[in-house]
């Protein structure tokens, strides 16, 4: 399927959960055939391929920065990032905070959380987020405004599917108090189970844009 048929079947049943495009290691041309079948929202994993594809791109696309943080790109990103799916330490908040400020933004920004068994998966547990939790209002030009996670990668829909319900727990645990609205979990594998799990944002890569190639 092209590109644009994929862009527009995930659009058509998605419905109100947002789907990110995960366009890493993709060209802009591929990503601008995604944009012309109505795709606005994007998602990369290196800050500095996203700084250039955000140069080279109309500028009405929100940018989603999905991967793992080194905190001296963020100045890289910080003029333009529309979310900040993976923040996994306060070294990051504090960064962000500092690097949105010389902005004048206010960077919106989610929590990782671990819950895959893998040890490769970064990501805080409980005790990490209630800490950071209690510290966001030191940080006024940082909102976080719900969680990220990424399951165990399995055929076992059960493991996955029990991972998931961990995330929605949390997220339930303190979305009213915090003013949540976004769960971000469900990737080209496991959409399906995370949509039932309540995700609010999909983030689909290989699926739209074909295997990626790291060669
Ligand atoms: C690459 C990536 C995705 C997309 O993975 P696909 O399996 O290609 O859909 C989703 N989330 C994160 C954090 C990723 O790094």
């Amino acid at each position: 399927m092209s590109i644009a048929n994929s862009i527009r079947k995930y659009r058509e049943e998605l419905g109100e959960v947002q789907l990110v495009a995960v366009s890493k290691t993709k060209p802009s041309s591929d990503i601008l055939e995604a944009y012309n079948a109505g795709q606005r929202h994007f998602g990369e994993n290196k800050i500095q391929e996203m700084a250039s594809k955000f140069e080279e791109l109309p500028k009405d696309i929100c940018w989603h920065m999905i991967g793992h943080i080194q905190t001296n790109k963020i100045k890289y990103m910080a003029p333009f990032v529309h979310l900040v799916h993976g923040v996994d330490r306060r070294k990051v908040l504090v960064e962000l905070n500092k690097q949105a400020a010389k902005h004048n933004r206010v960077i919106n920004c989610l929590l990782q959380i671990h819950i895959a068994k893998e040890e490769t998966k970064f990501g805080l547990d409980q005790d990490e987020l209630d800490s950071i939790i209690s510290e966001l209002s030191d940080f006024s030009n940082v909102k976080v405004v719900g969680l990220m996670g990424m399951a165990t990668n399995t055929k076992d829909e059960e493991v996955v599917d029990g991972e998931f319900k961990v995330l929605k727990s949390l997220f339930d645990t303190y979305s009213a108090a915090c003013g949540w609205t976004t769960l971000s979990m469900g990737m080209s594998g496991d959409y399906n189970l995370a949509i039932k799990n309540g995700s609010t944002h999909v983030r689909i890569g290989s699926a739209i844009f074909g295997a990626r190639n790291y060669s």
